[in-house]
């Protein structure tokens, strides 16, 4: 089955084309289902990019399969993950078996829901049957436009049509939560390749080549269906083994071991993430957007840009209200970022664009912000995802001012527990707090600004719950316990007052940490260690000091400039420098951070390439060293800032002692040049292994160490520290990252130089016995667990975190270490008194 002639595939969208491999997907970016290209789309119907038949099109809407009289069998998949949106937001205006048209509609989709709601609108056309092609366009491309050309194949590999005598596995239920979609299907169908044994692979009366992966989605399998294997040839019996235990195992998905998946407690309890900690009991309150009616074209270029002008104008006016209202805390900094993003320069010129293109105020405006926020998503960084929603929540408040829609405030009732899709950082903060108890939703996550508005208001909050939540009825009582990450749809009266009593232990002892915060972290033997803030912004430095903070162990100075679209002037970065050691006073340690960009953490203004792997690419002082001026222009705003606080500066990511070195040279340079006669510390932070194990050999070069045990956990274990899947065993308790503390302390007091820890490990109250027996001599933690953290080190004895430390370091994984600790933690910090104040 091969082509006879060159063939053109037509472009299924408009939008911008982008080559497989930035497709934040392995199984796309790998060609393991074929190659082709990807497509950002701008246009909203996904058209046929030949003519031929419809061999499948999913049930769900995302992904399409056509296959013409040669045999060419093309797959359209509309973004990434889509398949969980379980149709919502696609219309499919063709059935399986038709004939179409090349330029054919075949679906419709919603590019506004499903940017929201799904990983990415990345839309790949994939030539699954394996013809090579070249390229016929690129860059932004219209709709119909041809793209690729296909020569014909000159060996397209042979599909098994018989059989024979075939061995039968036994019947499997199918564990993925969404049926064999194009990822697993892709990862079957290639294990399948393997084998020569003839494959099929039959769902009740159907049956599909097992090599196919078209075949296999044309199943339409889903979650639950029994299956079974069949194959014919040498290597059946193999084959059949092989693919039964992949199958079994989710084909390369994460599924729940098959006694959770039917466990009657799913229906009763509902899982997320924990934004917000704390716990509710009250009543659903289901709360949705209305959709905006926005006409496409306009009425004349001039008046349409008067119009965006007005809406932006009147956004910037209320976000100013909102900051003004929230001065000095995280709120006003967020609406400060929303703010900034109204002048962002790439979204008023694709909005300007369209107006160009004589499109309406509220239709460029939308377009250009859902532009942008697909990007963002499509970047495949959890933390630039974060900020989409923040694009999206001013992008529906200027277009809800240009449409003159007014922003009416919800009516609640009491004791609400609100469950939303996603709410938006504005909806957050202007939630009535004496009736909402808490929230759920469906998106968002735990580094979101709106986790970080639910923190400042004190609201339990969890979120990455599944869609099921949006089915809840109005008025139902639901717990919802956002420490664990659960709402519990049925409760039970002991469950509801086992956490009240839980939570009122929990107010109890936290009002006393909160009123003992100003007493030292000195342990019941004598031993005292600092205990210091991890900041972002003076605000926090401020907030540090009145909950007990001693100084500032980690200034993450990246997150000054995160949000913007400008390089902050050299005036403006001294100046916020000096402002946080002024703040801090001559006594305490300010620990300044140079940048920590670059890979996962782009600056908008720092133009960088691309990377494969951006958490071993040009990061932190890899960056700095290969753009020199802008590390000399920030040590000198730095030090604008000695003698005002007791000045440190730490160098991220080193790696190399000769990393070090250079810095060195350049501080020592910047220095000079202003006349300074002292150079402040100079230490580095040990957030990679070879920096751990080579730490003797730094530290006579050092004035101090802090470890960043987040990072440091995703180089030692080889676990992306974002990745979704492994978030519970990418674990800072893993013996080997404690047995590179040990080593980086060991060496460090050898030459007489101070550690601290500055990861998150430091602010986990159940890490600080096995820190403390380490020999770390500063714990740096984010601030508002600065009573806690210093509480706990009240409660311990040295001589006993010792032992502890040394027991540990032999365990074999975290789960261990974690349970050991824990059974110390709960026989000595627990069992102190809970006193009411
Ligand atoms: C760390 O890696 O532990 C650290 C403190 O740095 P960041 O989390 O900012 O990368
Ligand atoms: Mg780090």
């Amino acid at each position: 089955m091969t082509t006879t002639q060159p063939l053109e595939l037509l472009a299924p969208l408009s939008g911008v084309l982008l080559a497989l491999d930035s497709v934040p997907d392995p199984v796309f970016s790998s060609r393991l289902i074929g190659d082709g290209l990807c497509i950002d789309p701008t246009s909203q119907t996904l058209c046929a990019p030949l003519a031929g038949v419809i061999s499948n099109i999913q049930d769900s809407g995302h992904a399409v399969s056509i296959t013409n009289e040669h045999g060419v069998q093309v797959l359209l998949h509309i973004g990434l993950d889509t398949v969980s949106l379980a149709g919502k937001g696609f219309t499919r205006l063709v059935q399986e078996g038709q004939q179409v048209e090349a330029g054919q509609a075949l679906i419709e989709f919603d590019a506004d829901y499903v940017a929201l709601n799904a990983r990415s609108l990345l839309t790949l056309m994939l030539v699954v049957s394996g013809e090579p092609f070249t390229l016929l366009a690129n860059g932004l491309v219209e709709m119909g436009q041809p793209l690729l050309q296909l020569s014909p194949a000159s060996a397209v590999e042979a599909v098994d049509e018989e059989e024979g005598d075939a061995l039968f596995s036994k019947p499997l239920t199918l564990p993925n939560a969404n049926g064999l979609h194009a990822r697993p299907a892709a990862v079957l169908a290639q294990a399948a390749k393997g084998f020569n044994a003839s494959i099929y692979l039959h769902k009740q009366t159907q049956s599909a080549n097992a090599k196919s992966l078209v075949a296999i989605m044309a199943l339409q399998t889903v979650h639950g269906d029994t299956l079974q294997v069949s194959a014919a040839g040498a290597d059946a019996e193999a084959a059949i083994k092989a693919l039964v235990a992949l199958l079994a195992d989710g084909c390369g998905e994460t599924v729940a071991a098959p006694a959770e998946v039917i466990e009657p407690a799913s229906s009763t309890l509902l899982r997320g993430v924990c934004a917000s900690p704390g716990s509710a009991f009250g009543q659903v309150v289901q709360v949705t957007e209305p959709a905006l009616n926005i006409t496409e074209l306009g009425s004349g270029e001039a008046a349409e840009r008067g119009a965006l002008q007005r809406g932006l104008l009147a956004a910037s006016e209320a976000l100013q209200a909102l900051q003004d209202k929230a001065s000095g805390s995280a709120q006003a900094q967020i609406f400060r970022a929303h703010q900034e993003l109204l002048e962002d320069p790439t979204l008023l010129e694709h909005a300007h664009d369209l107006l160009a293109q004589g499109k309406s105020a509220a239709f460029a405006w939308n377009g250009a912000t859902l532009a942008t926020v697909k990007l963002f998503q499509g970047l495949g960084n959890a933390l630039i995802a974060e900020r989409a929603a923040d694009l999206a929540d001013v992008g529906q408040r200027v277009l809800k001012l240009i449409l003159g829609i007014q922003d009416s405030a919800w009516d609640l009732p009491e004791r609400a527990v609100l469950i939303a899709e996603q709410l938006t950082p504005s909806q957050t903060a202007s939630l009535d707090t004496r009736k909402v108890l808490g929230f759920v939703t469906v998106g968002g996550g735990a580094t979101s600004h709106v986790a970080i508005l639910a923190r400042a208001l004190g609201l339990p909050a969890i979120c990455g719950v599944p869609l099921q939540v949006l089915s809840l009825a109005n008025g139902k009582q639901v717990l919802l316990d956002a420490d664990k990450g659960e709402l519990h749809l049925d409760p039970d009266l002991a469950e509801i007052e086992q956490l009240e009593t839980a939570r009122q232990q929990h107010i109890l002892r936290r009002q006393r940490e909160v009123a003992q915060a100003a007493l030292p972290a000195t342990t019941r033997d004598g031993h005292h260690v600092d205990v210091s803030a991890n900041v972002a912004s003076l605000q926090e430095v401020e907030q540090s000091l009145t909950l007990g903070g001693e100084g500032v162990g980690l200034l993450r100075s990246e997150f000054l400039y995160l949000d913007r679209n400008r390089a902050p002037s050299p005036e403006e970065q001294a100046a916020t420098y000096t402002e946080i050691a002024r703040a801090l006073g001559s006594e305490r340690n300010l620990v300044v951070r140079t940048l920590d960009v670059g890979g996962d953490k782009p600056l908008a203004y720092v133009p960088m390439a691309a990377e494969t792997n951006p958490f071993l690419g040009l990061r932190g002082i890899r960056l700095c060293l290969e753009r020199p001026q802008l590390l000399r222009e920030q040590f000198r705003a730095i030090l604008a800032s000695a003698g005002f606080a007791r000045l440190h500066i730490m160098l991220p990511m080193v790696s190399l002692l000769s990393e070090l070195h250079q810095a060195r040279t350049i501080l020592q340079e910047e220095a000079l040049a202003l006349g300074l006669t002292e150079l402040p510390k100079l230490g580095i932070m040990i957030e990679v292994p070879s920096a751990a194990l080579m730490a003797d050999v730094f530290a006579p070069h050092v004035d101090f160490f802090s470890i960043g045990t987040n990072d440091l956990t995703q180089y030692t274990l080889a676990m992306d520290r974002d990745h979704p899947r492994l978030a519970s065993q990418a674990d800072s308790f893993h013996p080997a990252v404690l047995r590179l503390i040990a080593t980086t302390v060991k060496a460090a007091h050898a030459h007489g130089k101070w550690v601290g820890v500055c990861g998150a490990l430091a602010s986990e109250a159940l890490a600080v016995p096995v820190l403390l027996g380490l020999g770390v001599d500063e714990l740096s933690v984010s601030v508002p667990l600065i009573p806690t953290i210093k509480a706990t080190v009240r409660d311990l004895d040295l001589a006993d975190c010792q032992i502890i430390a040394r027991q540990v370091l032999g365990l074999e994984e975290a789960a261990q270490v974690r349970e050991a600790l824990r059974q110390y933690h709960a026989a000595t910090v627990e069992t102190s008194p809970v006193v009411e104040l």
